[in-house]
């Protein structure tokens, strides 16, 4: 073979690999570095509270959601990208919780949630369940949990401010109440919903200290959430897990913003 016809057999043997490699680059979706994780609280079409949305404006924000492209993924998902687990969501993707058990998410974010078909992740402490009037039931909970949409975790056992009791508290004191809201949380909701539970959302928001993170990891925790108004990020610790609580107002320009930050808003 003359040395021209050996370039040439190069050249296209390079060629082809060049644009093997453009077209595996094009058929990989395009990932999300940074995922808004939208939190609910209680629904009414009457605004009874501040963190009360009308059952017409979630449907609508999933409309919009559903209309624009967007997926709604499992936090487990997020979770496991932010652990190193799993690659990078999609783009456009957007997570779904609720934190407090409310009785609202039964009767009224259940079965916009099955007309929608996604996935919500429930944060839940265990004192109210089947006790305070405002809450659900441990049936209700399997309801939810039998339909494939809802995932059940942790907020702690008795919904405390984990920054005063440490103040008020002893610090033999302090372990002991660490350890109920921890762990005790964890075991109830496992030993009544089944499955494990490793993800907590920190009651009332504030902060937790180096010691408290540490102290849920030990307890069996993997990630957890706070209520820090950015989108999920690599950068974002797993225990310290920003969402963006939903309110009522958050229709039209409003919600768009929120599930499409501008870059800056890390
Ligand atoms: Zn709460």
């Amino acid at each position: 073979m003359k040395p021209l016809q050996l370039l040439c057999i190069a050249l296209l043997l390079c060629l082809s690999a060049i644009s093997a490699s453009a077209n595996t680059k094009a058929a990989q979706p395009k990932q999300s570095s940074r995922v808004p994780i939208l939190l609910y609280h209680r629904f009414d079409a009457r605004a009874t509270n501040f963190m009360t949305v009308s059952p017409a404006v979630f449907e609508s924000q999933l409309a919009y959601l559903r209309t624009n492209g967007y997926r709604v993924i499992p936090l487990r998902r997020l979770v496991d990208w932010r652990l190193g687990k799993a690659p990078a969501p999609p783009a456009k993707s957007v997570v779904l919780v609720a934190d407090d058990g409310h009785r609202s998410i039964f009767t009224q974010m259940l079965p916009i949630i099955k007309k929608y078909n996604t996935p919500v992740t429930l944060f839940i402490y265990p004192s109210a369940i089947s006790n305070a009037d405002y809450a659900m039931t441990w049936d209700q909970l399997r309801t939810l949990k039998k339909t494939g949409l809802f995932d059940i975790q942790s907020h702690s056992y008795w919904h405390p401010n984990f920054i005063k009791e440490k103040k008020k508290l002893s610090r033999d004191e302090y372990l002991k109440f660490v350890d109920i809201q921890l762990r005790k949380s964890k075991q109830k909701l496992e030993k009544e919903m089944g499955g494990e539970v490793d993800l907590i959302a920190w009651p009332f928001g504030g902060l937790p200290d180096q010691d408290l993170q540490e102290r849920a990891r030990q307890a069996g925790y993997s990630a957890a959430f706070t209520i820090v108004r950015r989108p999920a990020a690599p950068q974002d610790a797993a225990m310290l897990l920003p969402r963006f609580i939903v309110l009522d107002s958050d229709r039209g320009k409003t919600f768009e913003a929120l599930v499409n930050p501008p870059p800056h808003a890390r």
